[in-house]
């Protein structure tokens, strides 16, 4: 394990593996709210004509999720789909043939390749850290480890291999353009990354398989994306909570790949994410719901739906999902708003390395991402008159 990794994630001693069920999810099912889009409500915006509510926006950001749901691998679909936990038979190695051999190098090397080419846009290598896998699935089963080949869920527990110590950490896009409609049901953008995390994780899966080691694909389910990501150099966590990448700020979605093929542990992502956010606090001053918090990182957070014992900034995600009832969307504003939420291009990339190389200035940058009004929502009467942006 990266030494480092504990300077920029710092846990506490007495940290305890996170019960997924206390997700804000799992604590407004068990309170018996209902899920955050209200069919009277949304019939209501439809019928009042709101721009970004009618009936091509709900149907252009609902479709977006077609992959997840056909391939029965939603947000977070633990052993189903794309996300089984046993071969889907896609590729066989035969029998009598030995299982592909080569250093753990070599196997980060093809395994980053494939994963390119099935869609990721960064794949990175990590020792399972077991501090990271839930204490519980969503379903309340217990997750254990034990000395089995394949791994397995039962009514009882979900077991994943001992021999299963890497994981595989990737991300897929998000586009920008269509971000800046948040927080209208115009943003098809996290539906359209839950529809290819299981495509690209199960493919990685798969890929494995064919070479003769097993694989577990995950989405949501299983195991805390974000320090998984960190761990295996993507990205830094944000004051929003969510993991910044340099290559494509917040715009990804995580999946995740455990496996028993082993793997070299990938380089941590350069420092300089986190000074960013000390001084910018955009998201904790737009977020409607107060979620973010302005202050300092902390390792308390603010209900059972945030696992304390880890220093970062807590997103109080109880607040942020009542907010998400009340606008009938999954909100998205806090990406919308990033200062890492930006098209690639020179003069980006450039403020980025002033973000690595000299902090001083990071205040400036603070400022100016302000003066140009980045982040600002786009008007969502106008996005179908406009051409397609590949973002
Ligand atoms: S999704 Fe919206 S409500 Fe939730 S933290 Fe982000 S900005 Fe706040
Ligand atoms: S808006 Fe600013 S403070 Fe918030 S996560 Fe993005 S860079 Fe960090």
């Amino acid at each position: 394990m990266d030494e480092g990794f504990e300077e920029i994630y710092t846990v506490r001693d007495d940290y305890k593996r996170f019960h997924q069920e206390n997700t804000a999810f799992g604590r407004a099912m068990r309170a018996g709210k209902r899920g955050y889009v209200d069919p009277e409500a949304k019939l209501k915006r439809m019928k009042d004509d709101i721009p970004g509510y009618g009936i091509v926006d709900y149907a252009f950001s609902g479709a977006a999720l077609t992959a997840a749901q056909a391939s029965h691998s939603g947000r977070g679909n633990q052993d189903s789909g794309f996300y089984s936990w046993s071969p889907l038979g896609v590729t066989h190695k035969p029998e009598g043939v030995p299982r592909w051999e080569g250093s753990p190098e070599e196997a980060g090397r093809i395994v980053a390749k494939a994963g390119k080419f099935y869609g990721a846009v960064s794949v990175g290598f990590t020792e399972l850290d077991k501090r990271w896998v839930y204490s519980h699935d969503s379903d309340g089963r217990p997750i254990v480890f034990e000395d089995v080949d394949e791994g397995y869920v039962t009514e009882e527990k979900a077991v994943i291999p001992e021999s299963h110590r890497w994981v595989i950490a990737i991300t897929v896009p998000m586009e920008v353009d269509e971000m800046m409609y948040a927080p209208t049901a115009l943003n098809p953008v996290s539906n359209m990354g839950y529809s290819r995390m299981p495509v690209v994780a199960g493919s990685v899966a798969e890929f494995i398989r064919g070479l003769g080691y097993h694989a577990i694909p995950c989405g949501n389910d299983t195991a805390l994306s974000v320090p998984i990501a960190i761990q295996a150099g993507l990205g830094h966590l944000g004051r929003h909570g969510r993991l910044i990448t340099w290559e494509r700020g917040p715009m990804v979605r995580i999946a995740k790949v455990f496996t028993d093929l082993p793997f070299e542990q990938s380089p941590l992502a350069p420092k300089g994410i986190i000074e960013y956010c000390e001084v910018c606090k955009k998201c904790a001053k737009e977020c409607p719901s107060g979620s973010i918090p302005e202050g300092p990182r902390t390792y308390e957070g603010f209900s059972e739906a945030n696992n304390p014992g880890v220093l970062k900034w807590y997103c109080n995600a109880d607040t942020c999902l009542d907010y998400w009832r009340e606008v009938g969307s999954g909100c998205s504003i806090c990406f919308r708003v990033c200062s890492f939420t930006k098209e690639r291009g020179i003069t980006h990339g450039i403020v980025k390395w002033f973000i690595r190389n000299v902090p001083q200035l990071n205040r400036l940058w603070v400022w100016t991402d302000d003066f140009l009004d980045y982040g600002k929502m786009a008007d969502p009467s106008e996005y179908w008159d406009l051409p397609y942006k590949r973002s």
